[in-house]
């Protein structure tokens, strides 16, 4: 049961001047639903570039990712902008909410965006937020929780619209350590709740090890860690 499939993907920046730089030479990925990968990188080594156009941010010069069956890499922008609303949660080492809207708002308006019900989105946000542990801040802004709650509500928002896959780059790069295993684990327990996929990069081998398994990004390609 395959959620995402990357299939020799390259990508070259600057070809054909100088500075030309072939970051990813054949990059092929599977990833099951319900499955949570680990992606360990060297700082350069290409971790964006991969998480963008795996995410249909950017676009591969060769190779197909597809979702759920779809090949989705060469449709055109508007396309894949929706395929990436509806099938593609994001997270980032900072919490990206909106500052003037409140945690709940942050997790019902991508829904609304997306056609849900007002009160079938609030529903799904609260349910999101009391799985986090968060539930009793719902009504507060980004700025008045802490560093952990604002992540704990940054995962929520990106598994709002039920995403298949999650690719999440550092998400708890920016806490310290303590924090960070409780907020990893909260984490975790949503995304193995969806039954989603999850391809999250980090730096941390103790996070990577609670992962089902471990890829490192090296030479333009992926590889198992042992
Ligand atoms: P990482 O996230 O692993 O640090 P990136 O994917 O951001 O790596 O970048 C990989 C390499 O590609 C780096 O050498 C970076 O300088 C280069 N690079 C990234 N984006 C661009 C771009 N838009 N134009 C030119 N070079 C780029
Ligand atoms: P919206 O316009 O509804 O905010 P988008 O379709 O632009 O959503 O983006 C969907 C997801 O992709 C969001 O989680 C957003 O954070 C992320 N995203 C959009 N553009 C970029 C970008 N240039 N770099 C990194 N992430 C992005």
């Amino acid at each position: 049961d395959l959620t995402m499939r990357l299939n020799g993907l390259t990508k070259t920046y600057l070809k054909g001047t100088p500075g030309e730089v072939q970051v990813l030479r054949g990059v092929d990925l599977e990833l099951r639903a319900g499955e949570a990968v680990a992606l360990v990188a060297p700082s350069g080594a290409g971790k964006s570039t991969l998480l963008h156009i795996a995410g249909l941010l950017d676009k591969p010069d060769e190779g197909s990712v597809e979702i759920a069956g779809q090949n989705v890499a060469g449709r055109g922008d508007r396309t894949r902008t929706a395929l990436r609303r509806q099938d593609v949660g994001f997270v980032y080492q900072f919490h990206h909410l909106l500052p003037e809207f409140t945690a709940l708002e942050n997790i019902t308006l991508p829904q609304l965006a997306n056609g849900v019900s007002e009160k079938a989105a609030q529903d799904r946000a609260m349910a999101l937020l009391d799985r986090v542990g968060v539930a009793a801040r719902a009504k507060h802004r980004p700025a008045a929780l802490s560093g952990g709650e604002q992540q704990r509500v940054a995962f929520c928002r990106a598994l709002a619209n039920k995403p298949r896959v999650l690719l999440a780059d550092e998400p708890t790069g920016n806490l310290d350590p303590e924090t960070s295993d409780q907020v990893f684990g909260a984490l975790m327990s949503l995304v193995r709740d969806a039954g989603l996929s999850a391809l999250i990069a980090t730096h941390n081998m103790d996070l990577a090890a609670r992962m089902d398994r471990k890829l490192r990004l090296e030479a333009g390609v992926l590889k198992p860690v042992e």
